[in-house]
């Protein structure tokens, strides 16, 4: 820490990403990103001379295009009663003619993160609750900011209880599916919190929507206090391009653009724009990598379940997992030194616990296949 560094940030505990080795020798369960390759539309995208070349101009600093593209694409999914209201009429901001989300509802940022740091930023001066188990960044963000914040207990079994948030006076984060828990809300259930906020944002983190659940998108034509925060880093295959997008209010998309504008215009580079924009162009590649994720998610939770583990019901594309049969943190231990990593969270309540997330088939076989040997040996 140098002697210049503000006093107010001198104690800041930073967020730490899960390991990221350099060397792949690794089989890599530990940061939730896809086992597959971006398809070969968004791949192809990237090789447009074009492109290159158009690197020496700044990038759109509206993302106009990309807005335009997931208005269309998310707006197909809103609520019937939203898409029969006549055009501009929702309070949600300008319809379509079609009815669906119009490109002033959506946002795009640099990651996901982003658009959470400028949440953290601008809409919690009246203080913000989340989950006590979740994402770990809100903390950060929140102490970065000063935010006065409440974290809410989860049931025993890892679920939300939306009753914890009714009327609750401040701003409400959740990620749905919840991380690193996997555990779903339904929509009447997001619905029943944001009837009872009506004076508060509601953040709904959906990182991992696409492996489960349902998405609360289909509720921004009826609600002007929902925000839905979404990412290409997961269903998509992009974490390394950073790619995040929110939808919501016309008012509040303008707030998180006016923040952009203080902060940093072109947040959103060229490259990363086009792929996006591609990727949105064969939905069908990401869907069928969904459904394969699903599936060896159901296999390896039988797996792991005939080996003795407990698995959290997942709709995610990662499951958290325990065992009496070996601590938490020597599972993570054991496996890193046999070249597979998974995330432990060295926090009380799931010490005893690890996420995992689901990779290919044959990758999962692997995992399984060394715990089991591993637990074997630490028997002998
Ligand atoms: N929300 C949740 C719940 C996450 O788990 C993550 C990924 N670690 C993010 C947001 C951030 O994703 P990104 O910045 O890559 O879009």
């Amino acid at each position: 820490m140098s002697k210049y560094l503000n006093e107010k940030f001198r104690s800041l505990v930073e967020y730490v990403p899960g390991e990221q080795p350099k060397d792949g020798e690794y089989l890599k369960l530990n940061t939730n990103e896809s086992p597959y390759p971006p398809g070969p539309r968004t791949r192809a995208a990237l090789r447009d001379p074009d492109l290159g070349k158009r690197l020496r101009l700044y990038s759109d600093p509206d993302s106009g295009e990309l807005c335009r593209k997931l208005a269309e694409t998310y707006g197909a999914s809103r609520n019937v009663s939203a898409a029969a209201a006549p055009a501009g009429a929702s309070a949600a901001g300008t319809k379509t003619a079609a009815g669906g989300l119009a490109p002033e509802n959506v946002y795009v940022g640099n990651g996901s993160d982003e658009i959470l740091n400028f949440i953290f930023m601008e809409f919690c001066e009246g203080g913000v609750l989340f989950p006590e188990i979740s994402y770990g960044f809100y903390e950060v963000f929140a102490d970065l900011y000063g935010v006065d914040f409440v974290k809410v207990p989860l049931k025993e079994d890892f679920s939300i209880d939306p009753a914890d948030y009714a009327d609750c006076g401040r701003t409400i984060v959740i990620a749905n599916p919840n991380a690193p828990t996997g555990r779903v809300l339904s929509l009447a259930e997001i619905e029943a919190i944001l009837k009872t906020n009506r004076e508060n944002l509601v953040v709904i983190d959906e990182a991992y929507i696409d492996f489960g659940g349902d998405s609360a998108v289909a509720l921004t034509g009826d609600y002007d206090n929902l925000l839905v925060v979404r990412t290409y880093s997961k269903s998509r295959s992009m974490a390394g391009a950073r790619l995040g997008f929110a939808m919501g209010a016309k008012a509040i998309i303008d707030d998180l653009v006016k923040i952009k504008y203080a902060t940093n215009p072109y947040n959103v580079n060229s490259l990363t724009a086009a792929a996006g924009l591609a990727a949105l162009e064969e939905p069908g590649y990401y869907r069928e990598n969904c459904r394969q994720i699903q599936e060896t998610r159901n296999w390896t939770t039988e797996a792991l379940t005939d080996l003795g583990f407990r698995v959290v019901p997942s709709t995610t594309n990662f499951i958290f997992v325990t065992t009496d049969r070996i601590g938490g943190s020597e599972l993570y231990q054991g496996l890193k030194q046999r070249k597979i990593l998974i995330r432990h969270f060295d926090i009380p309540a799931i010490r005893q616990y690890n996420r995992i997330t689901i990779g290919t088939r044959r990758q999962m076989e692997y995992l399984v296949e060394t715990i089991d040997r591993m637990l074997g040996e630490e028997q002998l």
